[in-house]
């Protein structure tokens, strides 16, 4: 569909100078079927594609990227304020380690599949066809607005659908910079389609009736598209929330934790769905530790050149909810190592957040229990290894989590005791950038899971044959069913007994043959 200039449009400031950038065209909402039109209109001959001519794009994509890496660090940072270092290696390096992934193994993830038949079914075989599902909507958020929109993006239209995507309207030239980028590739028109606009629009789309719907968002964006999804049992995907937890034991290499759980909780200015948003460190270190902590973060740096350390927030609003978990925190007894209470901000100077360690925190206060998405880390000390996996496990979210320890056997251990969908041992974060793993949440982090063979199945259906080359003229298991119930009754008992008797099972298959 093409734009329109008669549209709605709103300017676009770079949140860590408030610089004007660009300007974005709003989708009006009665476009809406429009888009889907479309998108249902190209499906056909999209979905006929051979897989190796998709592939083949992404490929383009890959070296498209590769060619213009300085120009869209820039812009991707221009447009959230975090740092270039950040937007290379959190948004574009997993990109492209995707497309390496799926160049290497859409192939056999997608391809027909030959699968065993069972002896009851003797004479057939079976396999499963992987058919994609149709027209997929893809809804981001402005956190990782490049990575979070191109992984289920490319997933889904390599997997043969149509896609339309909305990218968050906090970085909607995020969705202007990748519907350019699929045009210089020259994927076919109408693969890939990009709106533009709020919740508004993104609820409109919902209510289009896509054959699928990804979203990566809030719990609370994330329950309402379920919702609405549910009154066209639509399948979704939803990768919601986290409040990760970073465990730390008394044996773990200290300096390591300590740069960990700095980079952990302030990366990409805390606003990372798997931030170290609870740090809990053994008693017995805990002093030495808390030292340490400062120490490394009071080294941060804020601004927005190539060697800072610390960008802008990217939603002002989000400053209002930091304020309001940190002052909950202050006046319930914690106490501030570093940094400060956010002020009234001017948006010229950019939305800049020191970064804050929070100590004599409780479990019960909200600092613990709500996600605020910012550069905040509060500290708790824990005693025995039962304590801290209690402490962890209550949460209403699960989606990631770290467990630091010399004994990696004990690490594993905690490991599959934690209620989360990703655990990351001595290191943090770092799960979702193997694109060969699965990645998803527990409780409210989440329902499904992408990245790895499942982020491409999950966009198609799969189709279950069984065939027989229908030269029998018929089964046992039809009519007439006289005399069979002894018989039937006499293999199932040799067949699944305590041992297989086999002479019993082929003469009561003969005896069936002659029924
Ligand atoms: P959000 O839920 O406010 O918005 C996400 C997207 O949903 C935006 O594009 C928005 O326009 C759209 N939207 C809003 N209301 C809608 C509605 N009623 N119907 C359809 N679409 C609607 O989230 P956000 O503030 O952009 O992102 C931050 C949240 O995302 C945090 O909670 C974070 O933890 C989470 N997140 C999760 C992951 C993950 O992989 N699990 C990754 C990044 C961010």
């Amino acid at each position: 569909m093409e734009e329109k200039t008669s549209k709605k449009t709103y300017p676009v400031l770079n949140p860590a100078t408030g610089k004007f950038i660009g300007e974005i065209i709003e989708t009006p909402l009665e476009q809406v079927t429009g888009y889907y039109q479309y998108a249902r209109k190209v499906f056909p001959v999209w979905r006929k594609t051979a897989l190796a001519d998709r592939i083949n794009y992404l490929r383009q994509l890959r070296l498209y990227i590769v060619n213009h890496l300085d120009e869209l660090a820039y812009k991707i940072s221009e447009n959230t304020g975090k740092v270039t270092v950040e937007a290379l290696n959190a948004e574009i390096l997993t990109i492209l380690d995707t497309i390496k992934y799926i160049e290497k193994h859409a192939q056999r993830a997608l391809q027909k599949r030959k699968m065993p038949t069972p002896l009851f079914l003797f004479g057939k075989k079976s396999y499963i066809e992987y058919k994609p599902r149709g027209v997929v909507l893809v809804i981001s958020p402005w956190n990782y607005p490049f990575q979070l929109a191109m992984i289920p993006v490319i997933s889904a239209l390599v997997a043969g659908n149509t896609v339309i995507l909305k990218t968050s309207e906090v970085t909607p030239l995020i969705g202007t910079i990748i519907a350019e980028i699929f045009k210089n590739i020259k994927l076919p028109a109408g693969v890939v389609q990009v709106v533009h606009g709020g919740k508004e629009l993104g609820a409109a789309l919902v209510k289009g009736k896509p054959d699928y719907i990804f979203f990566t968002g809030s719990v609370h964006v994330g329950k309402k598209i379920q919702a609405e999804a549910a009154q066209e049992l639509i399948p979704t995907t939803l990768e919601l929330g986290g409040k990760d937890p970073m465990l730390v034991f008394a044996d773990a290499s200290l300096d390591r934790a300590v740069k960990a759980a700095v980079w952990g909780a302030f990366t990409n200015s805390g606003q990372v769905c798997m931030s170290i948003e609870r740090l809990y460190v053994q008693r017995k270190i805990y002093p030495q530790f808390i030292e340490k902590l400062q120490q490394e973060t009071k080294k941060l740096k804020l601004g927005f050149s190539e060697d800072d350390d610390i960008g802008s927030i990217t939603l002002p609003g989000q400053i209002d909810i930091i304020k309001a978990h940190v002052e909950d925190a202050l006046s319930k007894g914690g106490k501030l190592l570093t940094g400060q209470l956010p002020k009234d901000w001017d948006t010229k100077k950019g939305l800049y957040i020191a970064p804050m360690i929070i100590i004599d925190i409780k479990q019960n206060m909200k600092i613990i229990q709500e996600e605020f998405f910012g550069p905040i880390l509060p500290v708790i000390p824990f005693d025995t290894e039962e304590e801290v996996i209690r402490l962890a496990n209550d949460s209403v979210y699960g989606l990631h989590a770290s467990v630091w320890s010399a004994n990696t056997q004990r690490a594993k251990q905690i490991a599959t005791e934690l209620i989360f969908g990703n655990i990351v041992i001595n290191d943090v974060i770092i799960s979702a950038a193997n694109p060969h793993l699965p990645f998803g949440g527990t409780k409210y982090s989440g329902i499904g899971h992408y990245h790895g063979e499942t982020g491409l199945q999950m966009f198609c259906y799969p189709t279950a044959v069984v065939w027989d080359r229908g030269r029998k003229k018929t089964e046992l298991h039809w009519y007439p069913y006289k005399g069979k119930y002894p018989l039937f009754a006499s293999l199932i008992q040799n067949y699944f007994g305590k041992r297989i008797h086999w002479l019993n099972v082929i003469k009561s298959i003969t005896r069936l043959l002659k029924k």
